[in-house]
């Protein structure tokens, strides 16, 4: 551990780490990067790298937490025992499962989970680096897993910290301002501006309280711009490559060197299937399977069941 600075902050304004106090560490994102999960992202916040995992909607295990009207939310926040400086133990602590508690929470009522009854959407952090505002980083890239995962959310989920050193207030804390600082309050913030965390250590007085909220509501709408950013490039880059394989499969199956019907068969969401061709092939699946409304019934008076046990 650094030994603690005897200024945080220089003549000239800047931090040790050459940022202004209003700035916040650089961010990189990639979506998508697990093959094997529903959703997923990998985000590096400053010296913080954080992988995050979305399955979901999907069967409850233990069946008891299930609920009848509503999917449930699960997040776990792992430290990998590489991730700081002296290796940590291995498995879950208090410090964990308090920040995996004040997250799932930090989500819950921005996802639509009254569309997924009797589900669970389970969100995995991995930390595989930690270098201070790793909950704040790691909600970030929960929230674009999510969104990764299709699971259908009001909006995006954005957060940062602000603190105090040296008797100001600077956002985003480093790892010395966040060991020998005045004060760290995390908060996370949805798309339309509602707070869905706020935690705080340290002291504040009540009006460094109200810049401190103003000063880190600043930085979750700049987050927002740019998770909003990496998500548009990725579907863009993804509709790309499913049109360009489209376009290379009709050159070598067709050998025709151009074919703009199948481009044209391209809908803006980068769906290439053609529609109206699959539904003359496919047979009415609830006539095949004799789906009836008696069999629906039966699913509404399961829920109406699991009511009484909740
Ligand atoms: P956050 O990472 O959200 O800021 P804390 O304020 O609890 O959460 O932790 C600050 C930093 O302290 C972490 O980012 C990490 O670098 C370090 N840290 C946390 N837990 C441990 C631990 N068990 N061992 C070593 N360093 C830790």
């Amino acid at each position: 551990m650094n030994e603690k600075p005897e200024k945080f902050i220089d003549e000239n304004g800047l931090r040790l780490d050459g940022r202004r106090i209003d700035q916040i560490r650089d961010i990189n994102i990639k979506i998508g990067v697990l093959e094997r999960a529903d959703g997923s992202c990998y985000l590096e916040f400053g010296n913080n790298k954080i992988m995050a995992a979305v399955y979901g909607p999907r069967e409850v295990h233990p069946r008891h937490q299930q609920k009848a009207t509503r999917a449930i939310v699960r997040y776990r926040y792992n430290m990998a025992s590489f991730s700081v400086e002296d290796r940590k133990r291995p498995g879950p602590d208090r410090r964990s499962t308090e920040v995996s508690k004040v997250s799932r929470e930090a989500f819950e009522k921005e996802i639509f989970t009254e569309l997924y009854p009797k589900s669970a959407i389970d969100i995995f952090i991995e930390i595989l680096q930690a270098d201070a505002g790793t909950r704040t980083a790691a909600i970030n890239a929960a929230s674009l897993a999510l969104a990764d995962a299709g699971i259908p959310m009001r909006g995006l989920i954005s957060s940062c910290a602000v603190g105090k050193v040296d008797d100001t207030l600077v956002l985003d804390l480093n790892k010395d301002e966040d060991n020998y600082g005045q004060a760290d309050m995390p908060i996370a913030m949805s798309t339309d501006g509602k707070i869905t965390l706020l935690q705080m250590d340290g002291h504040l007085t009540p009006e460094e309280f109200k810049d401190g909220l103003e000063m880190a509501q600043q930085g979750c709408r700049q987050i927002y711009e740019l998770q909003r950013k990496a998500l548009l490039d990725h579907y863009n880059n993804t509709q790309k490559e499913i049109i360009q394989d489209a376009s290379t499969e009709s050159t070598t199956e067709e050998e025709s060197t151009e074919d703009p019907a199948i481009l044209n068969n391209v809908p803006d969401n980068g769906d290439i299937s053609n529609d109206n061709e699959i539904n003359e092939d496919i047979p009415d699946k609830e006539e095949e399977e004799g789906i009836s409304d008696e069999n629906e019934d039966d699913i509404v008076s399961d829920e109406t069941e699991d009511d009484t046990h909740e």
